[in-house]
């Protein structure tokens, strides 16, 4: 996606999708950071000049997402410093299109965390496949220390800065590989598959042909399309023997729109 798509991102898209971020900083501090000549003409380090919210403006904006919502404290403010990290590191790279303390936390903290609440995770080994800039691997990661999350990503930098964030923020059940997802999934067994915005239900289920013994479960976390798309995916879905189990809809605070977790059995589920 080139910036200027993603510049026309509507509030109700499930997540945006991070651009290339351009090594070259700007002379002009105020202007954005143009790509070099030879790489797309529209890519731009789009935050470099965005200021980082506070601590206490996440945490409160966390308070606000969670509110009615079963959840320690201490992970709330967990929440709010990983938040922190991500929100710095997009001033260096395109991470993510979503800034506004709100919208980070219920687009990307409350969205990932609802996982929890309706997946037992407690022994679980979990792959979140293209996970970005942690996204839903980290937050799942600090909800649930007693599973171990594996956050990959076929793109290097984003698995460094995902290995900055596991370390600053301490998070010992949680590792991250730079692969792309069907290569490590071919020598790789897993409980449960996450994936969030890398591409649509049919597609996913596409690329996990080859592998689609190596896990139980396929986890898609989708927005308001999901429907549609679970149709568009059904006969190769069914091909591939994926069984769509469970559909959770679920809305985002402040109409920030609807999302839904698909659950699909697959293949590796039966007598692996
Ligand atoms: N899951 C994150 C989120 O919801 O914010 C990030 C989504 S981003 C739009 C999609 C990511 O998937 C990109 O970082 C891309 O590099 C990664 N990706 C795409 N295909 C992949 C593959 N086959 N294996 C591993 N990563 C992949």
């Amino acid at each position: 996606m080139t910036a200027s798509e993603a510049r026309m991102q509507t509030a109700d898209e499930p997540p945006d999708e991070p651009r290339e971020e351009n090594a070259d900083a700007g002379a002009d501090p105020k202007a954005p950071v143009r790509a070099r000549k030879d790489e797309d003409p529209d890519l731009v380090l789009e935050h470099a000049q965005t200021p980082v919210p506070s601590l206490d403006e996440l945490r409160a904006a966390m308070a606000w997402a969670f509110e009615g919502e079963e959840i320690a404290a201490h992970l709330l403010d967990r929440f709010a410093e990983h938040a922190r990290v991500v929100l710095d590191g997009n001033r260096r790279m395109n991470l993510t299109a979503i800034v506004e303390p709100r919208e980070v936390a219920a687009k990307h903290y409350l969205d990932s965390w609802r996982i929890t609440r309706l997946l037992p995770l407690v022994g679980r080994a979990l792959l979140d496949m293209g996970t970005g800039a942690g996204f839903p691997g980290m937050p799942v990661a600090l909800s649930e220390p007693q599973a171990r999350v594996v956050l990959l990503d076929s793109t290097r930098k984003r698995i460094d800065f995902v290995n900055e964030c596991i370390a600053a923020l301490k998070v010992p059940n949680a590792s991250a590989v730079a692969e792309r997802a069907e290569d490590h999934l071919a020598r790789n067994k897993y409980d449960i598959v996450l994936v969030r915005a890398v591409s649509s239900v049919r597609e996913n289920v596409r690329l996990l042909r080859k592998v689609r013994h190596s896990h139980k479960d396929l986890v898609m976390l989708k927005g308001p399309s999901w429907s549609r798309e679970a149709r568009a995916a059904e006969r190769e879905a069914e091909r591939l023997g994926f069984r769509l189990d469970t559909v959770w809809e679920h809305k985002l605070p402040g109409e920030m729109g609807d999302r839904a977790f698909l659950v699909y059995r697959a293949p590796g589920g039966h007598g692996n």
